[in-house]
């Protein structure tokens, strides 16, 4: 795409005016925003965007953890304009269909893992979660079990900010605001081994860690219990990967007090763990799954839920309709640029090359350049996600004090030089783009490497170390 830097350098303090002047962004300080201006992002291509002061920047984040096939694609443009001027909108709540959301809910069914083969589409992770939650209560009143409701997830886990999202999720940050609530909600611990683990091993924690589901299921009482929803791994959370011990712990007590199984998919789906779900890396056998970001690589905003037998046929069985839609649920457009998202993964081998080749690339070079830093704590991820704990000490993992926000001052320094990495409290995230090449995973690590030496110096400084 071609692009004008010198108009754009004219226009740059009267837009970041503007923005500032009329637009409320998502999860800011409007305040301290404003006062600062927002960076203004011109265009973008492959792993990489651009601001309107010329410079590139790596994007080790894909965005939101979306753009998975990279800036640029040009068939996806295409293929949003030939659905523009097809058919660019009609609703699929009248009885109607139309090519683009069958021919997806057909193609998002040859990829999800074990029989999830119903496909309810919505617009936005956060939506698809509300419709998680809708449904998997509806499932047991449908059963004549309407008072089976109660949903349990976990600490420090992010499931969006629609309410539903906002009560299931476990940040506190966020519950603090806009409630109350949706009730009947439970959480349990993460099974963060590096942070919470103790002295305990990787396996046994992980195993104390899906007991908790347990105890929390008797407390509440088993037939009380709807369903246990959690991420195969904590994305927003600070990439918590889970011991290896925890999920098959989870499953067998999900079986054994017969609870619905649901997993957040929206960051792990779509190949970001080097498998199509996060599900299938970790061997989860999900009962309902929710996905967004990566089934359209962003390109425009679309989410599903898809759906096993138990609780299709249960909706098949039941001689009623389940009152839940959205105007945009199965919009043209997007489905006709996710269908074109998954046939270019499967063209591509994209899901198989993050598998055999680039994860573990990824992986292995994130751990050779960094593990010595002096602030690197532990470094975590699968395939093409991973998560970089900052520490004061290394050998006792002891934090930095809250008033030295580590993980801010870290990512500021990589917005300065090039970089994008989000901090989450003091662990570091990344989730490049699909399509990064091992020479763009080098220059990430190089850079990374360069930033966490800006911020070992700024701790110095900061009296810190
Ligand atoms: N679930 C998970 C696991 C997420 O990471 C997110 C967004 N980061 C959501 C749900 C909400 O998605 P959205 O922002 O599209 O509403």
């Amino acid at each position: 795409m071609k692009h004008d830097s010198t108009t754009a350098s004219a226009s740059h303090s009267s837009l970041q005016q503007t923005d500032a002047r009329f637009h409320l962004h998502p999860f800011s300080n409007a305040t301290r925003l404003n006062n600062k201006g927002a960076r203004v992002i011109t265009h973008a291509d492959g792993v990489y965007i651009w601001d309107d002061q010329g410079n590139k920047i790596l994007d080790g984040m894909a965005g939101l953890w979306c753009v998975n096939l990279g800036y640029g694609r040009e068939e996806l443009a295409a293929v949003a304009e030939q659905q523009m001027r097809t058919l660019p909108y009609y609703n699929t709540f009248f009885q109607t269909t139309h090519g683009p959301v069958a021919q997806l809910a057909e193609a998002i069914a040859s990829v999800t893992p074990g029989d999830l083969n119903r496909i309810f589409f919505a617009s936005s992770g956060s939506e698809a979660i509300d419709t998680l939650m809708r449904l998997t209560r509806h499932y047991w009143a449908i059963k004549g079990k309407p008072w089976r409701n109660i949903l349990i997830s976990r600490d420090n886990a992010y499931h969006g900010s629609t309410i539903g999202g906002t009560s299931l999720g476990g940040m506190s940050g966020m519950h603090q605001q806009g409630g109350p609530l949706v009730p009947n909600i439970e959480r349990i611990r993460q099974p963060y081994w590096y942070g919470e683990g103790g002295d305990q091993s990787e396996e046994a924690f992980g195993l104390t860690a899906a007991r908790a589901l347990e105890e929390k299921i008797l407390a509440v009482g088993p037939d009380n219990v709807a369903a246990f929803v959690a991420e195969p791994i904590q994305g927003a959370g600070g990439v918590i990967v889970p011991p290896a011990s925890y999920w098959p712990e989870i499953q067998r007590i999900c079986r054994q007090y017969d609870i619905l199984l649901a997993v957040d998919e929206v960051i792990c789906g779509f190949g970001r763990t080097g498998n199509w779900f996060g599900s299938d890396t970790f061997n989860i056998q999900p009962d309902i799954i929710s996905m967004a970001k990566g089934l359209s690589s962003g390109y425009l905003p679309i989410a599903a839920v898809a759906v096993g037998d138990r609780i299709s046929n249960a909706l098949m069985e039941h001689d009623n309709d389940f009152n839940h839609g959205f105007t945009y649920s199965g919009h043209p457009v997007a489905a006709a640029v996710a269908l074109k998202t998954i046939e270019i993964m499967k063209t591509e081998g994209i899901v198989e090359q993050v598998r055999d080749s680039t994860g573990p690339y990824f992986q292995k070079a994130l751990r050779e350049s960094l593990s010595d830093h002096p602030l690197v704590g532990q470094i975590d991820g699968v395939g093409l996600v991973a998560g970089i704990a900052l520490v004061q000490d290394k050998a006792t993992k002891t934090l930095f004090p809250s008033s030295l926000d580590i993980g801010m001052i870290c990512r500021d320094h990589c917005f300065a030089n090039g970089l994008i990495m989000r901090a989450v409290g003091s662990r570091m995230v990344l989730s490049p783009p699909l399509i990064i090449s091992k020479t763009e995973i080098n220059e990430l690590c190089q850079k990374i490497r360069t930033c966490l030496d800006l911020t070992l110096t700024s701790a110095q400084q900061a009296g810190a170390l």
